[in-house]
């Protein structure tokens, strides 16, 4: 059990076609993420999003889930770079807070700063010009005013695009920018960055101006899930949630799958 622990996951990319996913997701919110003070979803719960009356049955069944564990539990949403469509329908049938990106708070004795991780790779430059582009509230009025099976297709036709940008582009150019990284950390004033997106888990210890600073990366739930466990105290710690064996994290090898 976590209770009085803040838990952070990121990278479900949920979605009808991973069915084991999603079963995973919903025996966590009933399971181990019962008594939490807080979860944190760091962008890309979902595999796509194509505007809140998608009424995909896998979307609908997750929403549910949330609805209930919302009415105990407080549930903050950051959007990513698939699900970054999600708005005040969502947060109504999920009874989710959506967060801005990047977000300064404070847990405990904590002051954190969270993203999913995607404005920090700026080396990207043909990305980060899509995702202005796509952040654009008149680009985003018309998409949403297309019937939901003309949106279903052209999600369908960007993730082949996102495929294809992903695997014709260097694992460096893809990450997160270490300058980035040392600004956001710089001008929020805080010591430990937690993000998603890049689904490289791992825990980096770096120095911005002299003093120490922690960047924790969250894992992609296509294997198999995982979450971020934060005490009262400022301690964490990072757990699978494989049915027979949960263990501290290891390192693990680069998903391309952003
Ligand atoms: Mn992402």
């Amino acid at each position: 059990m976590s209770r009085g622990r803040y838990l952070f996951v990121s990278d479900l990319h949920l979605d009808g076609q991973a069915p084991r996913a999603v079963a995973q997701f919903i025996e966590f919110l009933q399971g181990a993420a019962q008594g939490a003070q807080a979860l944190y979803i760091l962008g890309d719960l979902f595999e796509t999003w194509i505007g809140d009356d998608d009424d995909e049955p896998a979307r609908t069944a997750i929403c549910n889930a949330l609805l209930a564990y919302t009415g105990l539990t407080p549930c903050y949403v950051q959007r990513g770079n698939r699900d970054f469509l999600l708005g005040a329908g969502f947060e109504r049938r999920s009874g989710c807070h959506l967060l801005p990106d990047p977000v300064r708070v404070q847990l405990g004795a904590r002051t954190l700063l969270l993203s999913h991780g995607d404005v920090l790779c700026t080396a990207d430059v043909a990305y980060q010009r899509f995702r202005e582009f796509t952040r654009h509230a008149s680009a985003q009025r018309r998409f949403l005013s297309l019937p939901l099976a003309t949106r279903r297709a052209l999600a369908r036709a960007a993730r082949a695009g996102s495929r294809a940008h992903t695997q014709g582009t260097p694992e460096r150019i893809m990450d997160v920018s270490p300058q980035a990284v040392a600004c956001l950390l710089r001008v929020g004033a805080a010591d430990l960055l937690v993000h998603g997106h890049t689904h490289r888990p791992a825990l980096h210890r770096l120095e911005v101006d002299g003093r120490p600073a922690t960047r924790i990366v969250l894992g992609d739930w296509y294997e198999e899930g995982s979450y971020l466990a934060l005490d009262a105290e400022g301690h964490y710690e990072t757990l699978r949630l494989a049915p027979s064996r949960t263990s501290t994290l290891s390192m693990e090898a680069s998903n391309s799958r952003v």
